[in-house]
């Protein structure tokens, strides 16, 4: 079996046919057009997704095109309702493929498709439960039940990021306060990271932003590593506030696996040990309750293709 997978992300597509092996074919890809309420760029799109269908033969083959889509929308009636990266709103996205080519067509969460890909074909190959955490500028993922995706009612559940961990505590996006994106985004590490380091002029900090010539949330892990202190605690609060989180989704959903994606994830064991042993520690039940392994996800920017095809998959 056979489908293409499709990834919609703030600045560019990209897609490929992936088999039920999870082989993958070559990418394909395009611009999002800046200033285009959607239609112009989904009608290229189609365009070349039809021309890749014939490329390679597969038009009698494709059981269907699944989509991976950054913003709200509505699953099951294929319309993107509001995308803030894409600046679309209320796109019939389903409904444009379908005027055109005759295979079948899934919209989902682009952060859930990207859960998917890896539960399937990636860090979760052949676990039935597992949770994906994305930390960049806030933090995503997808849950993974039995095998399947869990969406939630329209496509609407897995707002990962949006658990409280604090009362009253950080200003979140979305208005409520104490969020754990506050706390554990990308972006929440790289403003913990600058204000340590306006009241610390003696760290470390200072000399490793300037051998990477801006501060991000490499830093503090950067010259936590090498010993300083105040990086340490930096990083330490970080790692508390992931770990509490995590620890809330196991003991709602207990997977076999969380697994972490985004340009945090590529700290290593320094990283991962901190978590896991932190789980360990903390893990409901102590020894009665299985435990869950936090580990890097694997595909890197292919899940989101892999998974989003994965959407066709029995
Ligand atoms: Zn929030």
């Amino acid at each position: 079996m056979v489908a293409i997978g499709i990834d919609i992300g703030g600045t560019s597509i990209k897609g490929a046919a992936v088999y039920s092996d999870g082989k993958m074919l070559n990418t394909f890809s395009l611009p999002v057009y800046r200033g285009d309420p959607g239609e112009k760029t989904v009608n290229d799109l189609i365009d070349l997704v039809e021309k890749y269908i014939k490329e390679h033969g597969l038009e009698k083959e494709i059981a269907g095109i699944g989509i991976g889509i950054p913003g709200t929308l509505d699953v099951d009636n294929g319309i993107v309702e509001y995308s803030n990266n894409l600046k679309w709103e209320n796109l019939p996205i389903t409904k444009l493929f379908q005027k055109r080519l005759p295979y079948k067509v899934r919209i989902s969460n682009d952060a859930n498709v990207a859960a998917f890909g890896e539960a399937k074909f990636g860090a979760g190959k052949g676990v039935p439960y597992s949770i994906m955490l994305t930390l960049g500028t806030g933090v995503g993922g997808g849950i993974v039940l039995d095998g399947k995706l869990y969406e939630g009612n329209l496509g609407k559940a897995a707002e990962m990021g949006h658990i409280v961990m604090e009362y009253n505590g950080r200003q979140c996006t979305c208005g409520r306060k104490g969020c754990l994106e506050a706390y554990a985004s990308a972006t929440a590490i790289v403003n913990d990271t600058k204000k340590a380091m306006e009241e610390h002029p003696e760290s470390l900090m200072h000399q490793v932003a300037e051998e990477l010539g801006k501060v991000d949330g490499r830093v503090a892990f950067k010259a936590a590593r090498q010993g300083d202190k105040i990086a340490q605690q930096v990083v330490d609060q970080y790692i508390f506030y992931l770990s509490e989180g995590i620890l809330n989704y196991c003991n709602i959903f207990r997977p076999n696996l969380v697994i972490l994606s985004g340009g945090i994830a590529n700290e290593g064991d320094y990283l991962f040990d901190k978590i896991n042993n932190y789980l360990k520690v903390h893990n409901y039940g102590y020894k009665k309750t299985p435990e869950v392994k936090v580990v890097p996800a694997k595909l890197g920017y292919d899940s989101g293709k892999i998974g989003a095809a994965s959407l066709f998959f029995k």
